[in-house]
């Protein structure tokens, strides 16, 4: 069972009414430049909910440009400033994590963008699906906790699922029209991160600050940390078998330091596949919204002429551990992804607070790991109760 259907994909006629978007972490790097592209194709989209975490005055700016229908607020506590800013306006306001998942569901809803960070993702994913709304799918954390299960889901569903993880776009990109038996390998780039060339003894005392100067790439802070680490690759590996069907054995990271072929396919005649552009999210991110058609002008062109190398290696899994992670996670099945996924939101954090350094973050996954029950078929509810319990443990843990 996959979740991209990339054959035929391309046939689809254009809608003529625009089409109607929840953006769910609207104030985030993905929320804010999908806003940018909704706002310059008024003829296609329309903003009809915008969401997000806590940076209430950041949404409640969004919310006076693009005018949605309706605007939510996770944290309760910053309802009221919400309310009494946008009311006045003819928005309509809500607050809460159940109020999100709500908000995905509504009549005036044709596509939610998962943009939000970690396991916030989950719930309204899931909202999403059993709603039978189209998804753009940015938060990759949904389907490392819970591949399996949000498979099933959209078995039953009419959800279509449209990647925006710029590799997982270069991966559809190459799939339209081809034979899924003929595809040997699907290889997906990595930067290498800012930390590509130090040494473990380096990054034992890098600072939030090192970690967070990503060479290509500008995102949000906690995916940053994790392309630092190389988590990122190996929850992208999760994410890739669970979107396009492979088995993991059959997806490889390659470091390409450049980060301008965004990932490739081989196939069983050894021709390889692949989709280049400029590092910038523009172009996968209009890509799903137009369901795997092309927008013209969505990304700046690429002046290939100007890369005289392009350059390929293999990653370090000796200085870089949480790689392995992924097929460890994989080959263990059941909650372990998820438990995975809730030690590096905690590690990572209490990195960026400057609680633990950049290598301890493997090492409190990897312990989280070992103590967390293994539930073989999780249901929603031990997905619920594991992510607590690692995340209760994890921060046990911190020195
Ligand atoms: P950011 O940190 O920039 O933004 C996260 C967004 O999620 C913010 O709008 C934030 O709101 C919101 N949010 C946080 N917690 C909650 C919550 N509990 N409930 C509702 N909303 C919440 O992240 P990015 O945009 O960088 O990443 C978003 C997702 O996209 C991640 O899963 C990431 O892995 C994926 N992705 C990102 C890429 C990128 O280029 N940035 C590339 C590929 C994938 P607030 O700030 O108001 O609290
Ligand atoms: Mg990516």
């Amino acid at each position: 069972m996959f979740l991209v259907n990339f054959v035929a994909e391309i046939q689809k006629t254009m809608v003529e009414t625009p089409k109607n978007i929840a953006v769910i972490g609207a104030t985030g790097s993905i929320g804010t430049q999908t806003l940018e592209i909704i706002d310059s194709h008024p003829e296609l989209y329309r903003a009809t909910v915008i969401a997000a975490g806590r940076r209430v005055d950041d949404l409640i700016a969004l919310a006076r440009k693009h005018r949605p229908a309706l605007a939510v607020i996770a944290d309760v506590n910053k309802y009221s400033v919400l309310r009494d800013a946008l009311e006045p306006l003819g928005i309509r306001t809500a607050a809460g994590d159940q109020a999100l998942c709500d908000a995905v569901c509504r009549d005036d809803v044709d596509m939610v963008v998962t943009a939000t960070v970690g396991y916030s993702g989950l719930a309204p994913t899931i909202a999403a699906i059993n709603a039978g709304k189209d998804i753009a799918l940015a938060n990759k954390e949904t389907l490392v906790v819970a591949g399996r299960y949000i498979t099933d889901l959209l078995s039953k569903s009419k959800s279509r699922v449209y990647p925006v993880d710029s590799e997982h776009s270069a991966i559809y990109q190459c799939l339209v029209g081809e034979d899924r038996e003929k595809v040997k390998k699907l290889i997906i780039t990595a930067s290498g991160g800012p930390f590509r060339k130090w040494s473990v003894e380096q990054m034992a005392h890098a600072k939030a600050s090192d970690a967070l100067k990503h060479p290509n790439w500008s995102m949000g802070a906690k995916i940053t940390i994790d392309s630092a680490t190389m988590m990122n690759k190996a929850f992208e590996i999760i994410e890739a078998k669970w979107l396009f069907g492979f088995d993991v054995d059959k997806i490889e990271a390659v470091v390409h330091p450049q980060s301008i072929v965004h990932s490739m396919v081989e196939f069983t005649d050894g021709a390889i596949k692949a989709q280049l552009g400029l590092p910038d999210m523009k172009l996968p991110i209009a890509y799903a919204l137009d369901e795997g058609r092309r927008l013209p002008g969505a990304e700046k062109p690429l002046s290939i002429s100007d890369y005289a190398t392009l350059t390929f290696e293999r990653p370090d899994t000796d200085r870089f551990p949480c790689l392995t992670l992924a097929r460890e996670a994989m080959h263990r099945g059941g909650n372990s992804a998820c438990v995975i996924n809730a030690a590096n939101e905690i590690a990572v954090a209490a990195f960026l607070e400057g609680r633990i350094g950049f290598n301890d973050i493997y090492s409190v996954i990897v312990r989280t790991l070992d103590k967390i029950s293994y539930i073989a078929d999780p249901v929603y509810e031990d997905f619920v109760a594991t992510n607590n319990e690692a995340r209760i443990f994890a921060e046990s843990i911190l020195y």
